[in-house]
């Protein structure tokens, strides 16, 4: 087969972001001069994407795009939030290059894999996913939850890619499949996942941080845990209903102990059987409404059509410009 490499953009989504940027800049745009200078592709830029930072991040950008022809940045209005601020860097890769690498500013993920990642391009995969080999630079906790995460996922929808996480190239044709997914609820890595197409994986160690801390607190690593699942899969209501068959097979057996008991004339015994099965219904009778609300309010957001993004300023990489 014959390939013509052509343009390669670097997608970097990045929410105050200040302290690591010069270094992820200097070493991106590294990156894009030794790709070029193998050939690997034509040309190749970055493009961050400052998703409303409150700190210096924006002038950061600026300052890069003024002093490498490599870098762009994207200015978006206000914080949509890390899977909407990539879609927007995505759907911009889409109509200005012939793929598109996304990768966090922070540096935890290893930007030479990217080399591979471009021959597995070149070779011929639409979607090349990074993946962790191991999470020793991880806390426990952190470890521990991912896992669990992944086989719950894997349970609701076959097509998770284990230890992947936003790390991946994906050719034009991928970029434009992506951008015909209309909702507004993003798990990105699960759409890219489930879309088809030739796939490759390169394996990568996960480092620190580089400066500054992360933006995923326990708390939005819970809700879009959430959210992944309920975008993905309606499996959680279908275990409801199941929940509800099992609590009415209990039931009968309940009602039959409860006449032979009032049969024999010692009702009252029944007390704490029947304070404890109450408090146990009614907490599994909200748990069933909070899920359900859970949906409800996801086609609340859905219905609404909102705007993704709005961008409020466009630095173009000029070396992606020149033609
Ligand atoms: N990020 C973003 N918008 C947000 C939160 C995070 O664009 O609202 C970016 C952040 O700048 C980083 C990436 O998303 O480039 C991943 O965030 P982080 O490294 O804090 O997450 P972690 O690696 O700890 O899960
Ligand atoms: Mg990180």
């Amino acid at each position: 087969m014959t390939f013509s490499p052509k343009s390669l953009l670097i997608v970097v989504p990045c929410y105050n972001e200040e302290a690591v940027l010069s270094e992820t800049t200097s070493r991106l745009v590294a990156l894009c001069r030794s790709l070029q200078d193998t050939q690997a592709v034509d040309r190749a830029a970055v493009l961050y994407v400052d998703d409303g930072s409150g700190d210096a991040t924006w002038n950061c950008i600026e300052q890069h795009a003024t002093a490498y022809p490599e870098v762009g940045g994207l200015k978006l209005a206000h914080n949509v939030g890390h899977q909407q601020a990539l879609w927007a860097g995505l759907e911009y890769a889409a109509r200005v290059a012939d793929a598109a690498v996304s990768i966090d500013a922070d540096l935890q993920d290893d930007v030479e894999a990217i080399v591979e990642m471009v021959d597995r391009w070149r070779e011929g995969a639409d979607v090349v996913f990074g993946v962790r080999r191991e999470r020793r630079t991880d806390t426990c906790f952190k470890r521990t939850t991912a896992l669990a995460f992944y086989s719950l996922m894997r349970r609701m929808n076959g097509n998770m890619v284990y230890n992947h996480a936003d790390f991946r190239l994906m050719s034009r044709r991928a970029l434009e499949a992506l951008m015909a997914y209309p909702e507004r609820n993003l798990f990105l890595r699960g759409m890219v996942a489930s879309m088809g197409f030739p796939t490759a994986r390169v394996y990568y160690d996960r480092q620190e941080r580089f400066a500054g801390e992360s933006k995923y607190p326990f708390r939005k690593m819970l809700a879009f845990a959430i959210d992944g699942i309920t975008s993905f899969s309606v499996r959680p209501l279908q275990y409801i209903s199941l929940l509800g068959l099992v609590f009415m097979a209990i039931s009968f057996f309940a009602i039959v102990y409860g006449v032979v008991v009032w049969l024999e004339g010692r009702t009252i015994a029944g007390w704490t059987s029947l304070l404890v099965s109450l408090w146990f219904i009614g907490g599994a009778l909200l748990l069933a409404c909070g899920i359900i609300g859970e949906y409800v309010g996801k086609i609340y957001t859905e219905v609404k059509r909102r705007p993704r993004y709005f961008v409020e300023k466009d630095l173009k990489a000029k070396r992606l410009e020149q033609p």
